[in-house]
């Protein structure tokens, strides 16, 4: 099977349409989405659409709770939930709904897709550390998982008990142990290269990659100035951070 999972699109139309036509060059299996659809971008809706039309599973972020109403706001910073706010205003209700019926959690007998961690899904954990990400491969059923959230691309590998952090651009699944994935972000990302990220798995050949794509930066920025959300989104796009 080949996956591709990508996660954290942020409302960037942009970002997004790199991606999905760089996919269609690739034979992919399965579109997986691991939240965050929503919050610091211009095009909640567009992105939606895209994303209903052409990924086979997501879950839910927690900037995907926040806009349906199932998270408080509190959780978030000052230009977050201004951000949620107003992606609520703009995003039509049956879109809002949508977000209502996401799965925390999706695997299949291969993957599992989660948008923090595994541990407590609902409370969103960052997985920045081995300490983080031991708790959720403890859970973790399937070899491998993909998560976001961090927006920092990288590999957590489980092996007799003991985890290392891996940042790779292509690497084999090692033969024994679990990997839990961190796939990046595609429409913000924060790990110093401002590049749409995505992730390509082939579980046959024990292959994972962590793909990086210019797109129009210039333009998502003006979209978010000219909306009148938080300056801050439009600046940090430029500087992948
Ligand atoms: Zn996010």
């Amino acid at each position: 099977m080949r996956y591709a999972v990508f996660s954290d699109v942020h409302s960037n139309l942009e970002a997004l349409e790199a991606v999905l036509q760089a996919l269609q060059g690739e034979r992919v299996d399965q579109l997986l989405c691991a939240g965050d659809s929503v919050g610091y971008g211009a095009d909640p809706a567009t992105c939606l659409e895209l994303l209903e039309r052409s990924v086979h599973h997501m879950v839910c972020g927690n900037h995907d709770l926040a806009v349906a109403d199932r998270m408080d706001l509190d959780w978030f910073n000052k230009p977050a939930q201004a951000a949620a706010l107003w992606t609520r205003a703009v995003l039509p209700s049956e879109r809002r709904r949508y977000f209502k019926e996401l799965p925390l959690v999706w695997k299949d007998s291969q993957v599992t897709l989660v948008h923090g961690s595994l541990n407590e899904p609902e409370q969103f954990h960052y997985v920045l550390d081995a300490e983080a990400a031991l708790k959720s491969l403890r859970i973790q059923e399937t070899p491998v998982a993909f998560i976001g959230h961090t927006h920092l691309p990288g590999a957590y590998i489980e092996e007799g008990g003991r985890v290392t952090f891996h940042r790779f651009s292509r690497m084999e699944v090692p033969p024994s142990g679990k990997l839990l994935v961190n796939v990046g972000s595609v429409g913000q990302p924060r790990d110093g290269d401002p590049r749409a990220a995505y992730c390509i798995y082939d579980s046959q050949a024990g292959e994972l990659s962590i793909r990086r794509l210019p797109y129009p930066i210039a333009q998502a920025q003006a979209k978010i100035r000219k909306a009148g959300l938080p300056e801050l989104f439009a600046d940090r796009l430029a500087h992948g951070y």
